[in-house]
């Protein structure tokens, strides 16, 4: 394995999903060279990033979540100056149901406080006010909801277009798509990573492979204990063209085999108009490597979620259409959140690969991507990403752990 000198970068990312592509442009903002391999093509819809729409929401049941998410604004502003394409449209995030049920997201009185100790301004709401106001029906007259105003829907694909625009301009990103990572060695005093493409040489790593986590981490001897969902979603026709939702997200009990959690998103012109998009927060069987994924959604999943809108959605014709899936890996932390870090000890060289496996990042993409950017090249960040900071539990030497 030998690198030309046009080979040889600052920083090379693994992953050309939207974290990998702002990874690269906050590394090339600072000046670094870099490299960005993505074994697909870039915008390809087979990892995390499939789909269009993601929400930005502030509420979160972590003090420290609320905060991050608060953060991120700045970041999405200055990415937004980038392009005259709006990359969010900001309808408010709206969150409601039964007061007792703490779910993947967490729980509403618990962002309530959250929210309120960030000083976040948010309205609550009854049953009674959410049925009028938001268009639902025949809720539990026990529900109870709130509404923040700032939560939005995110026009992903223009977030990675804007970001992929940014790279293929900059004279320090050099970026290859079609180019799978399949071995990553250390010599000389660089990290040598071959692909079908070439062996290129970096100084530092940032890997950002989504849920095919464990097929690079395997490269350098460990792995993160994840499990992975492959969510189905669809789309709804709107028969009441006056209508228009907030993002919002329903807690409820699961009954049986039916998960019973659900969001959804406003209408948007940029995805599918005239119908509007509500998805199952859950799925029927997680699954122990991405390899077990279809591209087919559970139908199961699909009619659980086209039962509760017709039950308690208004103006929507109740059959699913556009059905996709998307495939995300999740920690197993308690509210599947972000892993982000170097990598383990026993990894030669470890403070000089940065990481971010599983969790639901696309609110936090520009930020992220700074974040990785400041560990790839100072070594810390000024954000607390304590948290997140997780590897010493959840990444183990390859084949230690079964289930990851
Ligand atoms: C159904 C669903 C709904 C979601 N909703 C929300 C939401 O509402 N709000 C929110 O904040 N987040 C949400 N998320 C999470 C968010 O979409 C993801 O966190 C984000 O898109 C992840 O981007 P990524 O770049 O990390 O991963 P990906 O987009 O998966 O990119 C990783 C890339 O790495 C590449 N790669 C992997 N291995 C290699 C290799 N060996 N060599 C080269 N390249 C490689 C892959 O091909 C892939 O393109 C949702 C996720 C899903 C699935």
């Amino acid at each position: 394995m030998t690198a030309s000198r046009k080979d040889q970068f600052d920083t090379i990312v693994v992953g050309g999903g939207p974290i990998g592509q702002a990874a690269a442009y906050s590394l090339s903002r600072r000046g670094a060279r870099t490299l960005l391999l993505e074994q697909f093509n870039f915008g390809n819809q087979l990892g995390s990033s499939a789909g269009v729409s993601r929400q930005f929401r502030i509420p979160y049941p972590e003090r420290y979540m609320v905060k991050l998410v608060k953060q991120s604004i700045p970041f999405w502003d200055e990415l937004q100056l980038r392009t005259p394409v709006p990359l969010m449209k900001k309808v408010g995030t709206l969150w409601f149901g039964d007061p007792s049920v703490h779910s993947t997201e967490g729980n509403i009185g618990q962002a309530e406080k959250a929210l309120k100790a960030e000083n976040v301004p948010y309205t609550s709401l009854t049953a009674k006010d959410i049925e009028r106001e938001y268009h639902f029906r025949d809720l539990p007259s026990t529900y109870t909801g709130l509404f923040q105003a700032d939560g939005a829907s995110i026009d992903l694909k223009a977030t990675i277009q804007t970001l992929l625009d940014w790279n293929r301009a900059s004279p320090l990103v050099t970026l290859h798509d079609e180019a799978p990572v399949t071995e990553i060695r250390w010599r000389d005093g660089a990290f040598r990573v071959r692909t079908p493409l070439g062996t290129f040489a970096g100084k530092k790593l940032v890997l950002t492979p989504g849920p095919f986590a464990n097929s690079v981490f395997g490269l350098l001897g460990f792995r993160v204990a994840a499990t992975y969902w492959n969510m189905a979603s669809a789309f709804y026709k709107k028969t009441r063209p006056d209508i228009q939702y907030p993002t919002w997200f329903v807690f409820q009990n699961p009954v049986g085999a039916n998960g019973n959690q659900f969001y959804g998103f406003p209408e948007v012109d940029w995805n599918y108009p005239g119908y509007i998009r509500v998805a199952s927060d859950f799925v029927m069987q997680p699954l122990d490597s991405p390899a077990g994924r279809t591209l087919v959604p559970n139908p199961k999943e699909l009619a659980f979620t086209a039962q509760w809108v017709r039950d308690h959605m208004t103006g929507l014709e109740p059959v699913p259409q556009f059905t996709s899936t998307c495939l995300v890996a999740l920690s197993k932390l308690a509210n599947k959140e972000l892993i982000v870090d170097f990598a383990p000890d026993h990894v030669p060289h470890h403070e000089d690969i940065v990481v971010y496996a599983t969790g639901w990042a696309g609110k936090f993409v520009p930020l992220l991507g700074h974040i990785l950017s400041d560990l790839a090249l100072d070594g810390k960040t000024p954000f607390d990403i304590s948290h997140f900071q997780m590897g010493r539990v959840y990444f183990h030497k390859a084949g230690k752990e079964k289930s990851a």
